[in-house]
């Protein structure tokens, strides 16, 4: 019932006729990625237009969500949406509404190229692994005009428009820092879901508090689709959880960056090793591993050394993101955390500052503190 309520029903004549004249064209030139049968959706029409015959098979979409420049925590959710339904779409789209106006739009990794190449060489041996129940169908890369069509409303806090706001989940930490930025979010996903029509949504725990903004948009706007979120892939070597943004840092800030997942993980042993619950000895754990590391890298030259700030250390409540005063080991915690990698103060002879001449880049990382009663 709620499915056939969230499905567009009502096709006037002429809005039929224009359906059926595209279905024509769009069938006659059908675009895939190069060495693969993925097809390549460019518009929310052609979306539309392979979606829905799915419904009349009961075939089952999993949607992943992301702004391209693809890497393995992209490809561990399309795995997971692999096995879970019977046709995959990935979404590359890099939306301007989560950005801020003075943040990294412009110098964001564009890479359709080995974006198109990684897709198709994962749609291979997704195909070869009998245990998926689908693979790869479709690449789903709209433009900006058909993603807003009255118009982009502007990155402003005070930009007038057709905005998804999920509050106050959405205002604290990540929010706090971004303004505007879960509004992006949540407006984005609120247009890809209606667009596909996806049975499962796939996110990674990497962004946890836009998995939380998430599930509450679907629950609060009745969104007839299942959120499933996918672990954390990490640099096998160090911990650093991937990111499309890692590739900014360049090897100097990179053999610091991974401070964050250290410090989170000082705070999680004083939870499940030394059985603290109290706020101050679990975020004071992971403080004093930023505070020594910062003061280690502040004791070296300037040629040599990597300086961040700290945004800040959390520990929330996993429904709501608002601070505890101490984790309830009946729902456990979210233990997160937000560091700026600043630019470096002086480059060496011929040194690789990163991609984009190595800009100042905000890391987030984050540790589940699971219940008490789960983890005994
Ligand atoms: P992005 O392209 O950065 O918007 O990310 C798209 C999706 O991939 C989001 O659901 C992210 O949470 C997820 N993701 C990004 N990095 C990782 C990671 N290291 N592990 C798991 N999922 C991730």
């Amino acid at each position: 019932m709620l499915r056939s309520l969230y499905r567009p029903r009502a096709i006037l004549p002429n809005h039929k006729y224009h359906v059926l004249r595209t279905l024509a064209t769009s069938s006659s030139r059908r675009e895939t990625l190069p060495s693969s049968p993925i097809r390549v959706l460019r518009s929310v029409n052609s979306a539309r237009v392979w979606r829905r015959p799915l419904f009349d098979t009961h075939r089952t979409v999993g949607l992943v969500p992301t702004m391209g420049a693809l890497h393995s925590g992209h490809l561990s959710l399309i795995r997971a949406a692999a096995r879970d339904n019977h046709h995959v779409v990935v979404s590359i789209y890099v939306n301007p509404a989560q950005f801020g106006p003075r943040e990294d739009l412009d110098s964001y990794p564009a890479t359709w190229d080995s974006d198109a190449h990684i897709l198709a060489r994962l749609d291979r041996e997704l195909a070869g692994d009998g245990a998926n129940l689908g693979r790869v169908s479709a690449v789903f890369a709209p433009t900006t005009t058909d993603m807003y069509p009255s118009g982009f409303p502007g990155q402003d806090i005070d930009s007038k428009g057709s905005f998804v706001s999920i509050t106050p989940v959405g205002e604290v930490l990540e929010g706090a820092s971004r303004p505007t930025f879960f509004r992006g979010v949540a407006t984005v996903c609120m247009k890809l879901f209606n667009i596909i029509q996806p049975t499962r949504v796939y996110f990674g725990q990497k962004d946890v508090q836009q998995t939380v903004v998430i599930r509450r948009m679907v629950e609060d706007f009745m969104m007839p689709t299942e959120v499933v979120v996918g672990p954390t892939e990490r640099d096998p070597t160090d911990g650093l959880a991937l990111s499309s943004r890692n590739v900014y840092l360049g090897p100097r800030r990179r053999s610091v960056a991974n401070v964050l997942f250290r410090a989170l993980t000082a705070a999680e042993t004083a939870y499940t090793e030394s059985r603290h619950l109290d706020r101050e000895s679990i975020v004071g754990a992971a403080e004093g591993v930023l505070d020594a590391v910062l003061q280690e890298q502040s004791g070296l030259a300037p040629e040599r050394r990597s300086l961040f700030e700290v945004d800040y250390v959390s520990l929330a409540d996993p429904d709501t993101m608002q601070e505890v005063d101490a984790v309830d080991p009946e729902r456990g915690a979210v233990l997160s955390g937000a560091i700026k990698m600043l630019p470096v103060e002086k480059a060496a002879e011929g040194e690789d500052l990163g991609y984009s001449g190595g800009p100042a880049v905000r890391l987030i990382d984050n540790i589940i503190l699971k219940p008490r009663t789960a983890e005994e």
